[in-house]
């Protein structure tokens, strides 16, 4: 925690929509008008707020690395998150984990589910890199598209699946499958924000994959 005090000193959170010191993203700054909801097949995605504004600022800031800014959307997406319900990150590659120094899903899906009482379960990885060095628990895992799961983590459980951005709900798609793989139930996942324009026009051509925005609800 001194550690981290430091650090604040140092580098104080910051608004990744305004600048203002003191959040990675301040009240003025968060979407206010409630989640929205969007559906693919078998899979129902919450969201914060369509990918815009302040709000794609964030994730932007995010993807550069910025902790700050993770650790507000966690605060921000916690009272989406269900008491003792089990958040599933979408893992970045191992060599944007290097770059950027940490996972920012991750540490979203962390800071939310101590806010919210329930747990981060760090069960899924990309195939490509790490997930490739044969180590004794590779072996277990199910794999389905770029993603793996570890069945020891997600057999018989229900989990939902935590993600920056929707935008095709492709990425999405493929790690439920390889928890559904693992013996993991997964219905639910909770994105910061959905690209409601790439899904409808980027979706794949068949018709049952396409998403459409359900409802506005607060
Ligand atoms: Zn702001």
């Amino acid at each position: 925690m001194r550690a981290r005090a430091i650090l604040d000193f140092l580098f104080p959170p910051q608004c990744a929509g305004c600048n203002a010191l003191g959040s990675g993203l301040c009240s003025a700054c968060t979407p206010s008008n409630g989640p929205i909801r969007v559906r693919f097949p078998a899979l129902r995605v919450t969201a914060l707020a369509p990918y815009e504004g302040t709000l794609r600022a964030a994730v932007l800031a995010l993807k550069d690395g910025r902790r700050d800014v993770a650790e507000a959307l966690g605060a921000i997406v916690a009272p989406l998150v269900e008491r003792d319900s089990a958040l599933v990150p979408i893992p970045t590659t191992a060599r944007r984990k290097r770059e950027r120094g940490f996972d920012g899903v991750a540490a979203i899906a962390l800071v939310a589910a101590r806010a919210a009482g329930a747990h981060a379960i760090r069960a899924l990885e990309q195939r490509a890199g790490d997930a490739q060095r044969g180590r004794s628990r590779r072996q277990r895992l199910a794999a389905h598209g770029r993603f793996c799961c570890d069945a020891t983590l997600v057999a018989g459980r229900r989990v939902t699946l935590v993600d920056d951005v929707c935008t095709t709900g492709a990425t999405l798609q493929d790690c439920a499958a390889a928890v559904r793989e693992s013996g993991g139930l997964v219905e639910e996942a909770l994105v910061v924000a959905v690209a409601l324009h790439e899904a409808g026009s980027r979706a794949p051509a068949t018709k049952s994959a396409r998403p459409w925005k359900e409802a506005m609800f607060g």
